[in-house]
C-alpha cells in the first residue's frame, strides 16, 4: 500500500533552497532510512512533508489524502536540541500528549487512554519514571520517552528524527526492537540516521539525500559506493569509512 507520495517538494529558508524538487514514493511495512551528511536537509525533508514548513514547490500525500486529514495517523519524533527539555512536565504528561488527537475538544484522557499511556511507558521500561520531570532525565530515557508518546499515538506511520542521537547502546537497541515490532504490525517508520553505521541491519530502504534526492530504495541496491560518494562528495573521512562498511 502506498502511504506516502511526495511530488517535486522544494523547501527554501530565506530563498536558499534546503531541498530541491524531491519525488518519493514510499509503501507501508518499512523500516527506511534518510541518509545525509549534516545540513544536507534530511530533518527539513520531514517537517516539509508533515507541513510544519511552507513549501514553495510540490505535493504531498500520505495515505492519498492531505497531511492535516491524516494527524491521527502519523507521529513524530522532533531531533532532540529542538526540543524545550527544561520545561516542566512530568514523563507521565509528555506521553499523554500523544494521545491528544483522540481527544474531543476540552476532553480529558478517558480510562482507555490513560491505560495505553501506561502500557507505552511498559514497553519502554520506563513506568517507574512517570511521575518524574523530564529535565531530571539522562539523554537516552528522553529518548525513551519519545518513543513511548510516539506507541501511545498508535499511528500508522512514524517519523523519527535522530533517534539513536545521545542515547547508550542498550536504549538504542530496545529502540530499534520497539521499531521492528511496529514494523510487523504494518506500519511505516522513516528514521533520520546521522552516519553510515549499521545501514544494512535496520533499513530495508534508504532514501539518500543532499539537497537533492541522489537515490531511494532497498538498501541493497541503493547503498552503494557510488552513491555514498555522491551523497557526502567532498567529505573525505566518511568516505574513506566506506571501504570498511561496504
Ligand atoms: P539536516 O537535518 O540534514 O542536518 P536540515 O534540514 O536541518 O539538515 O538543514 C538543511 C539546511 O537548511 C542547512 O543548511 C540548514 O542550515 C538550513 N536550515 C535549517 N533550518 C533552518 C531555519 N529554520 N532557518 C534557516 N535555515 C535553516
Ligand atoms: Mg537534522
Amino acid at each position: 500500500m502506498e502511504v506516502i507520495k511526495v511530488k517535486n517538494l522544494t523547501v527554501t529558508y530565506n530563498r536558499k533552497p534546503a531541498i530541491k524538487g524531491v519525488n518519493l514514493t514510499i509503501n507501508n511495512g518499512k523500516i527506511i532510512g534518510i541518509i545525509g551528511p549534516n545540513g544536507a536537509g534530511k530533518s527539513t525533508l520531514i517537517k516539509g512533508i508533515l507541513g510544519f514548513l511552507p513549501i514553495d514547490t510540490g505535493e504531498v500525500k500520505i495515505l492519498g489524502k492531505n497531511v492535516s486529514e491524516v494527524l491521527k495517523k502519523i507521529s513524530y519524533i522532533p531531533q532532540k536540541e529542538q526540543f524545550d527539555w527544561d520545561f516542566p512536565i512530568s514523563v507521565y504528561d509528555v506521553v499523554v500528549m500523544g494521545r491528544y488527537p483522540y481527544l474531543s475538544l476540552f476532553g480529558h484522557p478517558s480510562q482507555n487512554d490513560k491505560s495505553i499511556v501506561l502500557n507505552s511507558l511498559e514497553k519502554v521500561e520506563m513506568i517507574k519514571y512517570k511521575d518524574t520531570q523530564i529535565r531530571n532525565l539522562s539523554g537516552g530515557q528522553q529518548q525513551r520517552i519519545f518513543l513511548a508518546r510516539a506507541l501511545a499515538q498508535q499511528s500508522d506511520i512514524y517519523f523519527m528524527d535522530e533517534p539513536f542521537v545521545g542515547v547508550d547502546a542498550k536504549t538504542e537497541k530496545a529502540i530499534f526492537e520497539l521499531i521492528v515490532e511496529l514494523k510487523k504490525e504494518g506500519k511505516t517508520i522513516l528514521i533520520v540516521h546521522h552516519d553510515l553505521s549499521r545501514i544494512k541491519e535496520y533499513f530495508d530502504e534508504i532514501i539518500l539525500i543532499n539537497q537533492t534526492l541522489i537515490a531511494y530504495g532497498e538498501t541493497e541496491k541503493v547503498f552503494t559506493r557510488e552513491n555514498i560518494e555522491k551523497t557526502y562528495s567532498g567529505q573525505l573521512t566518511i568516505l574513506q569509512k566506506v571501504n570498511q562498511l561496504l
